[in-house]
């Protein structure tokens, strides 16, 4: 299996070169020319192993050029953080609904599943090609990513990583999360500007070519962690057969029957992931599609016409705010098999910020499972609310955007298979949004509102985020937009 770009005109390389080089030269993602299959007695075997073995043995597949003991090598140190012995619960809400919870990781929400395996493949990927450079990672973030990141890449040997926030653009929690990082190799700088400023600034530091020279002397090479990277997305496959797993385990399905997966979507990794478990051989049925208001993928789903030209709405799921999903490329390329045709959707899409993909390839997307459901701010609130109710469970407002996806898509259909809806935040993380959507009080002040919830739901707050409040701030640095790249140079070239 060799990696090949959507966009048609790059050179297939192997999984490593894919991993260090994140994006493709003429500007599309790898993904692999030839999809895995297990056959059912692996599969059988796959799906008795705990979640590190399953991991590794899913993976291998996934990333030849490395080996299954090394695999398990860097899962078993990224899940040891994991604060659930299954890494990934299932939780049952009853009439054949499960959540799988994603946030038991160092900073509660699901990109830490990628996030804390991701700097061991870099790492790896780079010692394979041969290459003995130092990999520093530098990240643009609102809040989420950036914390994950940092936690993923903290003190691994052979990597650095440097995080830009927007100085007062993100939340209290979100600030002290980074302010309070540990390890040797990691740098946090607040960006007197707003999200696009910092996100700008990185692009500028990684176009600078006389930087990159000055630093290739200095034997470090500049790289970015964020979900284009076949490395990031290749870690989400393996919780689809966990879920199945246990679900197994649990005997709430019997070997071979279908389950059906609901996904809180916003550049649509997590998603594409299920797909590639699915094509992989697990009885996966459908796999919805959830967005919030914000809903430019629903519309695609159902019309084959992809349009950004809308308002970007804020809502309480910030992690689903997004216009350009950019990981639905690779979705387009494995369906139309055609790097011409998804060039010419790619280039539409900056051009006019809309492109139409035709009817038979829509049904082709339709026949492999997908449908799409979007959740109104009132619908969000609303499910939150039913779910703590009827269940006594706290859904995160991504979480109960899946959710409403779930129902709309029983309603509609008259389906009942088992679902799935992947939960991809703690409600803690969003502790004033759950308590709005509640009828709760609102306090002002974050922790304040982490302590409100906690008492309400009779709930203790998350370790890692009951934790800020004691925890030494280290970082304290505002930078100028124009004095990034210089710190990041005072930073990397000793
Ligand atoms: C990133 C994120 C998502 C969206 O996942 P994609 O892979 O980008 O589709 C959903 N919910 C939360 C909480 C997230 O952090």
């Amino acid at each position: 299996m060799k990696f090949v770009s959507t966009r048609g005109k790059s050179p297939a390389v192997t999984a490593a070169e894919a991993i260090r080089r994140g994006l493709a030269p003429d500007g599309g993602l790898y993904v692999p020319d030839a999809l895995p299959v297990f056959s059912a007695s692996e599969l059988e075997a796959l799906l008795a192993l705990p979640y590190a073995e399953l991991s590794a043995a899913v993976l291998e597949r996934f990333l030849p050029g490395f080996s299954r003991q090394e695999l398990l090598g860097y899962t078993k140190k990224a899940y040891a953080s994991f604060d659930d012995g299954a890494v990934v619960p299932l939780h049952a809400l009853g009439d054949k609904l499960w959540t799988m919870e994603l946030f038991h990781g160092p900073t509660c929400a699901f990109k830490d599943v990628a996030l804390q395996i991701l700097p061991y493949l870099l790492a790896a990927s780079v010692r394979k090609c041969a290459d003995d450079h130092t990999v520093a990672i530098l990240v643009a973030t609102s809040g989420d990513t950036g914390k994950a990141a940092l936690e993923g890449f903290a003190d691994v040997p052979g990597t650095k990583i440097a995080v830009f926030y927007p100085d007062g653009g993100v939340s209290d929690i979100q600030r002290a999360q980074m302010a309070t990082q540990g390890g040797d190799n990691v740098l946090v700088l607040a960006v007197r500007g707003n999200f696009d400023d910092a996100q700008t600034g990185v692009k500028d530091i990684f176009a600078d070519a006389a930087l990159a020279a000055e630093l290739d002397k200095a034997g470090v090479v500049l790289s970015s962690a964020n979900s284009i990277n076949w490395g990031r997305l290749a870690p989400q496959i393996a919780y689809y057969f966990a879920a199945y797993a246990q679900l197994l385990r649990a005997e709430a399905v019997a070997p071979g029957e279908r389950v059906d997966f609901s996904v809180p979507t916003g550049n649509f990794g997590d998603i594409l992931a299920g797909y590639f478990a699915k094509r992989a051989g697990l009885p996966v049925g459908k796999l919805l599609c959830a967005s919030n208001s914000n809903n430019v993928l629903t519309d695609f789903l159902r019309t084959g016409v992809y349009d950004k030209n809308r308002p970007f709405l804020r809502t309480m799921s910030p992690s689903m705010d997004i216009l350009v999903s950019s990981n639905l490329e690779r979705l387009l390329y494995l369906a139309a098999q055609d790097g011409e045709r998804v060039s010419e959707w790619m280039q539409a899409l900056r051009g006019g910020g809309k492109y139409a993909v035709g009817e038979e390839l829509l049904n082709l997307l339709t026949d492999e499972g997908f449908a799409a459901f979007f959740a109104s701010e009132e619908e969000t609130a609303r499910v939150i609310r039913a779910v703590w109710e009827g269940k006594g469970y706290l859904a995160d407002p991504h979480t109960a955007a899946g959710l409403s996806a779930a129902e709309q898509y029983r309603r509609e259909s008259g389906e009942t298979r088992p679902t799935v809806a992947l939960s991809t935040a703690s409600p803690f993380k969003f502790a004033a949004a759950m308590l709005s959507s509640l009828g709760g009080a609102v306090p002002e002040n974050d922790f304040a509102a982490l302590d409100a919830l906690s008492a309400f739901a009779k709930t203790p707050v998350p370790a890692p985020l009951d934790a800020l409040r004691a925890r030494e701030e280290r970082f304290k640095t505002v930078v100028e937009k124009d004095e990034m790249r210089e710190s990041v140079r005072n930073w990397l070239v000793k």
